[in-house]
């Protein structure tokens, strides 16, 4: 977004405040971005400094990412906040390259790199449907929130794979009893009805 200044120059301590709705597409760019789904809301305000114009405010953005567990869409909002002084002049003695201020261009501000970079840092490393999700079974790759898969438990030690196996028997041998209360529980409830 270019921002037009002309209204501030040589007026220094005069702002003013914009809103804008800007396209989002270049965050779908990112790998835990699965779609963006709105435009940025930009609200910024521009202050004229006297070294420069000092651009505050906020960004916000609908996106859909996918869970780092389970690979499902979690819908979010990134949130970002904006600061940055554009110089008129640029800094004579600037310490770090990497880290020099904007210059203003004619009576304009190009905030794009600045919007572009803000949002792409705000997306989550590791974004999750839910702080519990037990995401996919390392296995057969099934959802593990809709329940255990048929593989043998991989989180178990090795060494203690046959004690699970005789634990896996145990249940086995135990469920039928289990059936049997059940049945006999709901003969009781019939009974009562009669
Ligand atoms: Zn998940
Ligand atoms: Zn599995």
């Amino acid at each position: 977004m270019r921002l037009n200044i002309s209204s501030l120059v040589g007026r220094k301590g005069a702002f003013f405040k914009v809103k804008r709705e800007l396209p989002g597409q270049f965050v779908a760019s990112a790998p835990e971005v699965n779609k963006v789904l709105g435009p940025i809301i930009a609200e910024f305000t521009v202050a004229n400094t006297g070294e420069g114009y000092l651009v505050t405010g906020s960004l916000s953005l609908d996106v859909e990412l996918l869970c780092s567990r389970c690979l499902r869409p979690v819908k979010t909002t990134l949130e970002t906040s904006i600061d940055e002084e554009f110089l008129n002049h640029p800094q004579e003695h600037s310490e770090d390259p990497w880290d020099e201020e904007p210059l203003v261009e004619g009576n304009e501000l190009d905030t794009t790199s600045l919007i572009e970079e803000s949002l792409l840092v705000s997306i989550p490393m590791k974004p999750i449907c839910q702080e519990d999700c037990p995401g996919l079974c390392p296995g057969c790759g099934a959802l593990l929130s809709e329940g255990a898969c048929d593989c043998p438990d991989p989180t178990i030690d090795i060494r203690l794979a046959p004690l699970s196996k005789l634990l896996a028997q145990m249940s086995e041998t135990t469920t039928p009893e289990r059936r049997k209360d059940h049945g006999s529980s709901k003969e009781k409830t019939f009974k009562s009805k009669s």
